[in-house]
């Protein structure tokens, strides 16, 4: 193994699929280097990491241990097994992360016992740095997000561009970013328009905080995406941080990523082998964070149709999507797309699909680890985000990297999104399939660079390399 075993390294993630994913992912980066790597977690998240664990290379899997820790939902209020933040309806949001404040006695009392050399915690959990210092261990932000939402997010609060701003439709450009990235106050989040809840509001106010407070930030990116944000971050902003992505680069289990696929990964292989290479559209929108109105499911499946494309759709049983009974399907859809279309209730092998050379294109959320999966299947995308930071991500995609179109989503909505006509939809998606060469020779150039960065000598390999001799400096430090 490599020269770091020296090293231990806690790893907190948040309890949702986004978060967990990309976490497991760098644990195993990290145990590669030779690192022990330690995943805290809760009853019903466990397997997310043990079976992926389990199936790692032994010497790897020896190197990765899970800890344990019961989650108090019930004394905060949620329904018992309420162990994901995509299984809170919207109202409990604000008891999920109550619930995950609790956690922090029973994390001190695990750095108490082990010490270890650092503690990677998730962003949502700010209480992890008074945690941390208490038995001086360098705390690292994760955030699961990219430069340019960060840079974006902190710009919004210095400079309150839309204090002076009466519509809520018109774009408004965030000051001093590298790029003229314009936003409309419908786009921001409910924090971010000063509409939340106070619990919600403290928390990220603690969680922008803590990125300062804490020993730096380490990033699910590489520094040839996001250049000028990764520069912008850590020399404007001044914030320490360490690029080390495309995570998703970094895992050998493809196949079965957060969740069991409920398509056999053959069957589906057998599909996209029978088409032709770039030929089919995937459309999926992440683990279920964000979901979509009935209405809108159905102008979904009347553009999917009208677009004339081959398709591969995922559709996710979300909160109150109505998607158990389906009523918003065009009646017949399936029995006249059934020679072109493969339709996939529930989770799908996203990685696996995405590298296959029948897709052509990608509809996304813009979720950050869809974005990135995207990018290391060098697809070009049609962007479609819905909530959190994903309207940065879309200006990534569509204005800086010039690797997709946007089908004109217009607002910031968690639950019941809608507001997308068919025809977009359809124009997006033909656009980018049919006339989008330019779109995918970028697409594939950016694939070149991801495999490069994370390769020995490439610019996430060396911010890995440059954050462990760190660690390892301390960890002498704190010997003597
Ligand atoms: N994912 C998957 N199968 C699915 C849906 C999602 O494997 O059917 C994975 C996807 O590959 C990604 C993660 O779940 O790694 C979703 O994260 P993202 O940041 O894109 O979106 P979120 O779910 O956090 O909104």
């Amino acid at each position: 193994m490599a020269a770091y075993d020296q090293l231990h390294v806690f790893f907190f993630p948040m309890m949702a699929q986004g978060h967990m994913i990309p976490t497991l992912d760098m644990a195993k980066l990290f145990a590669s280097r030779g690192v022990r790597a330690t995943i805290i977690t809760t009853p019903r998240n466990q397997p997310v990491f043990s079976d992926s664990i389990v199936k790692a290379t032994t010497e790897l899997g020896r190197r990765i241990q899970i800890v344990v820790l019961d989650f108090p939902a019930a004394r905060a209020g949620l329904p018992e097994g309420c162990e994901r933040l995509d299984l809170a309806p919207d109202d409990a949001v604000p008891n999920f992360h109550a619930a995950c404040a609790m956690l922090q006695e029973p994390l001190e009392e695990l750095l108490e016992q082990h010490r270890p050399d650092c503690l990677v915690a998730d962003m949502f959990f700010p209480w992890a740095t008074d945690a941390a210092a208490k038995f001086r261990v360098p705390r690292l932000v994760f955030h699961g997000t990219s430069y340019i939402a960060l840079c974006g997010w902190y710009n919004l609060r210095v400079y309150d561009p839309f204090k002076n701003v009466t519509s809520d439709c018109e774009p408004v450009s965030i000051p001093n970013l590298p790029h003229d990235i314009r936003l409309t106050r419908l786009q921001l989040s409910p924090v971010d328009r000063g509409l939340l809840d106070s619990y919600s509001g403290e928390l990220m106010k603690r969680v922008r905080e803590s990125d300062v407070n804490s020993y730096g930030v380490i990033f699910n990116s590489f520094y040839e995406l996001e250049r000028e944000y990764a520069d912008y971050y850590r020399n404007d902003l001044g914030i320490k941080a360490w690029p080390v992505g495309p995570l998703s680069l970094c895992n050998e289990s493809r196949a079965e990523r957060g969740d069991k696929p409920s398509i056999d990964e053959h069957q589906c292989l057998e599909w996209l082998d029978s088409k032709a290479p770039n030929s089919i559209v995937y459309i999926c929108f992440g683990s279920g964070m964000a979901s979509f109105a009935p209405n809108q499911l159905g102008e979904l499946a009347r553009g999917i149709e009208s677009s004339g494309l081959d398709f591969v759709w995922v559709i996710r049983k979300g909160r109150g999507e109505g998607a158990e009974d389906e009523k918003w399907m065009p009646e017949g859809f399936e029995e006249r797309t059934k020679e072109r279309g493969l339709v996939i209730r529930g989770w799908a092998p996203q990685v696996v699909i995405l590298d296959h050379q029948a897709v052509g294109a990608f509809v996304t959320h813009c979720g950050w680890n869809s974005t990135l999966e995207g990018v290391c299947a060098g697809v070009p995308f049609v962007t479609w985000p819905m909530c959190a930071e994903q309207f940065y991500n879309e200006k990534l995609v569509t204005q800086v990297l010039r690797t997709g179109v946007g089908v004109g989503s217009k607002k910031w909505m968690r639950s019941g999104n809608d507001g997308v006509k068919s025809d977009a939809i359809a124009e997006a998606m033909k656009r980018v399939m049919m006339e989008g060469e330019e779109l995918k020779s970028r697409a594939k150039a950016y694939k070149e660079m991801a495999k490069k960065a994370i390769e020995e000598g490439g610019s996430s390999y060396c911010g890995l390399t440059a954050l462990l001799d760190e660690l390892t400096t301390l960890h002498s430090s704190r010997k003597h």
